[in-house]
């Protein structure tokens, strides 16, 4: 199988894996437990929690622990409206489900919500997000990169101009987090996923910064300081923590590797196959190309190319039997019909030369096939 799906999630790491089974075997106590064997995970924790501040840029008491990066977008955006007075959140057109639709959620209890869109390249700029705020907005979010196109954004800028105005600025850093260096200086609020990274699935990280107002999302023990209820999966946060640290130190060397890999597809993609565009401009992740075939159905390709072993995505969603194109290359300006002929290939560290060459030649006859057929 040739796996280009790396924004969709990654593969566990061995060593990540190779940290986490002993809290997983006979290191199974509860981290709350007051006993030795609750103690050894209590200490798990919070090394991990020291780890990942560390990584982060900031302190092991502005961390905590979330079920994922849906959970950090959900808990930072209704966290922190129900901590505020005003009733106006302005949140990027381009940003993931998570905030989107918490925004929506919100619209049933009285807010008023502002989707603040992108250039056409797929980039939030500074002004628009000026545009968007109010006197009563108390909430923004505007993401780091796309996780759709990759396409980075202004985030430093962005953060400055909310934190001038006293806007809360949540920043989900879920597809740049052990990438690029997380902008925890620039915002109130970020959050990264451990699955995007080669840690474990259904566990994230809520960065919240020190003094930042946030109510609690989800109610019950003392667990993250009494912010974030439920048992703490010990030997997924070590995991998280163990995938990090790996992560960012081979940074360099991983995001030099795959760009090349992704720029010498992109290259060869655009110039042998015709009618094919890329989408989103601008400084880009490493991994993603995300580009649209004329005359074709992204359905279709990703299932041709399914055939043959080898995975890619679509940004579109079903809903009701019918498929939808992308809201975030719609928002850009896209045709629906160039909308719905995009795919997305995200590399990652394990790809090779090799399948390169085999995705560019099977995209080649799947673009053929699906052309002829119409
Ligand atoms: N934010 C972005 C940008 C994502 O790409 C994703 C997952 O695809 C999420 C949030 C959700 O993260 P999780 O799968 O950990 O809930």
């Amino acid at each position: 199988m040739i796996y280009l799906d790396h924004a969709a999630t990654t593969p566990l790491d061995e060593r990540v894996l190779e940290a986490m089974l002993p809290y997983l075997k006979q290191n199974f106590g509860n981290a709350s437990s007051q006993y030795a064997l609750g103690r050894l995970s209590a200490n798990a924790v919070i090394s991990a929690r020291d780890t990942i501040a560390e990584l982060l840029g900031c302190r092991a008491e502005e961390v905590y622990f979330t079920s994922g990066g849906t959970e950090a977008g959900n808990w930072a955006l209704k966290g922190a409206c129900a901590a505020a007075n005003g009733k106006h959140i302005a949140v990027s057109a381009i940003e993931h489900p998570a905030l989107i639709e918490s925004a929506r959620d919100m619209q049933k209890f009285g807010y008023e919500v502002t989707f603040i869109q992108p250039d056409k390249d797929g980039v939030i700029t500074p002004s628009a997000v000026e545009n968007a705020l109010r006197q009563d907005t108390v909430f923004c979010a505007v993401m780091h990169a796309n996780n759709e196109t990759g396409v980075i954004q202004p985030v430093e800028e962005i953060g400055r101009l909310l934190n001038e105005r006293g806007v809360f600025y949540y920043c989900d850093c879920v597809q740049t987090a052990g990438v690029l260096p997380v902008p925890a200086a620039y915002c109130d609020a970020l959050g990264i996923s451990a699955h995007k990274f080669y840690g474990p699935v259904g566990f994230g990280v809520l960065y919240v910064k020190k003094g930042a107002k946030i109510k609690r999302f989800i109610s019950g023990g003392m667990q993250e300081r009494g912010l974030r209820g439920g048992t703490t999966n010990t030997a997924a946060a070590v995991g998280c923590a163990k995938a990090l640290q790996l992560a960012v130190a081979s940074a360099d060397e991983n995001n030099a590797r795959v760009s090349a890999l992704r720029d010498n597809f992109v290259k060869r993609a655009l110039a042998e196959i015709e009618g094919a565009y890329l989408n989103g401009g601008g400084g880009k992740l490493p991994s993603h190309a995300n580009i649209s075939f004329d005359g074709c159905d992204g359905e279709n390709l990703l299932f041709l190319l399914d055939m043959k072993g080898i995975a890619v995505s679509t940004g579109s969603a079903c809903s009701a039997g019918a498929v939808t194109p992308s809201h975030v290359l719609l928002s850009m300006g896209l045709t629906e019909s160039r909308a719905k002929s995009a795919v997305r290939f995200t590399f990652g560290r394990n790809n090779t030369e090799e399948e390169t060459e085999e995705v560019l030649s099977a995209l080649k006859s799947a673009v053929n096939n699906i052309r002829k057929v119409k």
